[in-house]
């Protein structure tokens, strides 16, 4: 939509409607169904088109969904649009190259239908859009930009670029501009870093064999690397098994002689063939011959915190609160545990006629998740240590845990509530 149908006044406005401000806005409006509530989205992105990327993408980049954000999208009505193109994870099977230790989470142990789900990102792109453009209540406003944000006795004034009136006033401003957020600076909201001094080479891969829905998590010598089940990729008559590679690598500079550190750039630039074999050598023979490798990218690993989630009319959500780890798939999921808590506060907030923007409610939503994110931070910043690192002791801790997990059933209940995303929940049987 343009701008020109803007009020000057919203309950709550939105900056940023990536995968997190879209799902965001969605819950939101599904659960103050009934109510005035008034709530803007602004993303400075233009939307896809319909006609975007329709053809089928050997590379498309993917998401793993735990369980628990099933439920977040089943209670936002988004999960039957969903479920129609996304690859159940039904095992999840962990072991360390050339070590003793390996565990299986099943789903059917675990009584679930899967233990996740992997959605191509393009997919649930187009499924948020949709539910945008379909609901009537919800102001959308793309591509536009908040410019400036600026306190007020009432929430705060926000500028605007790019959306037909220059500003708009918010009794709650929810960011959700991502983890490079201008905005976060803008106001001086302090971001702690911590660097691993790793790359995660991102990059869909062809298999003999198929899946059967199954997600691996394999320790090497390299570093740690995941391959999530992805829907076949079919061209005329030929159908490739396909699997999404999320491989850890150091970043080191390659020694001049000696033999090669495998160091992330050296693996980006190896000839397809040589980049299959070494990757073929670590992962092993699960799912039989790797017949061909896509485009492979690299992304830098830090865990990035904000030292502050609310302020007075401010509350950060998503990559501009936290960014994880990608290894361990927990960014998005978690920032949908964050959007549910915070989206249930504000409507019962509505409902008794409380400020959106008061530090009692945000302080609730803050008490209430900050349980769930230490745990889930603490659990992907450790599992990223340990099984990065080949010093011996740590190889044999991780192995004896690795097996412990598998006969002390108790263990494995509790990592696979921290994968399934439902660390909070005990509405999950085990
Ligand atoms: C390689 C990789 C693999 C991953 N795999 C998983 C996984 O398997 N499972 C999982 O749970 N998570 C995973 N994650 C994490 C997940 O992708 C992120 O947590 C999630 O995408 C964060 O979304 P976001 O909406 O917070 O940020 P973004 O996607 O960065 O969106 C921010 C939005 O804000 C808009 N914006 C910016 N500035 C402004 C402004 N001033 N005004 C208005 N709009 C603005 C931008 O246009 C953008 O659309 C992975 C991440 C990576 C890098």
């Amino acid at each position: 939509m343009t701008g020109a149908d803007l009020k000057p006044e919203y309950d709550i406005v939105i900056a940023g409607g990536g995968l997190v401000g879209s799902s965001f806005a969605l819950l939101l409006d599904r659960l103050a169904q009934g109510s005035d509530l008034s709530v803007l989205l602004l993303d400075a992105a233009s939307p896809p088109a319909d006609s975007d990327d329709q053809s089928a993408d050997f590379d498309a980049r993917s998401t793993a969904l735990s369980w628990g954000s099933r439920l977040i999208y089943e209670q936002a009505g988004l999960w039957p649009a969903l479920a129609s193109d996304v690859t159940a994870i039904r095992d999840i099977h962990v072991s360390d190259k050339g070590h003793f230790g390996a565990t299986r989470l099943n789903s059917t142990e675990m009584g679930v239908e899967a233990l996740g789900y992997v959605a191509e990102n393009r997919h649930l792109g187009r499924v948020l859009q949709q539910a945008l453009r379909d609901h009537k209540r919800l102001t959308v406003c793309a591509p536009a930009s908040v410019e400036h944000v600026q306190p007020s006795s009432d929430g705060v004034m926000l500028t605007l670029k790019g959306a037909g009136r220059d500003t708009v006033s918010a009794r709650l401003l929810v960011l959700a501009d991502g983890g490079r957020s201008g905005l976060c600076r803008q106001l001086g909201i302090a971001v702690q870093q911590k660097r691993y001094g790793q790359q995660a080479l991102i990059c869909n891969v062809a298999f003999a064999n198929d899946h059967h829905g199954q997600a691996f998590e394999r320790f090497t010598d390299t570093g740690p690397l995941a391959m999530l089940p992805l829907a076949d990729h079919v061209v005329g008559r030929e159908r490739q098994h396909r699997g999404a590679l999320v491989w850890t690598l150091a970043d080191v500079t390659e020694p001049k002689s000696g033999p090669p550190m495998y160091s992330a750039e050296r693996i980006l630039a190896l000839p397809e063939a040589e980049f299959i074999e070494a990757l073929q050598q670590r992962f092993g023979w699960r799912l039989g011959r790797i017949t061909h490798a896509g485009a492979r990218s690299l992304y830098p690993l830090s865990l990035n915190l904000a030292r502050e989630q609310i302020r007075p009319g401010i509350v950060l959500l998503g990559n501009v609160a936290h960014t994880l780890h990608p290894v361990a798939g927990q960014g998005l999921n978690l920032a949908l545990r964050d959007a549910r808590a915070l989206a249930e506060l504000l409507v019962e907030a509505h409902r008794e006629r409380r400020h959106p923007g008061a530090m009692d409610v945000l302080q609730a939503f803050v008490a209430a998740q900050s349980g769930d994110q230490l745990q889930t931070i603490t659990f992907s910043d450790v599992t990223t240590r340990l099984f990065s690192n080949a010093q011996p002791a740590l190889a044999l801790g991780r192995n004896l845990g690795l097996l412990l997990m598998d006969l002390m059933p108790p263990a494995k209940g509790w990592f696979a509530r921290q994968a399934m995303g439902m660390a909070d929940r005990h509405d999950v049987r085990f």
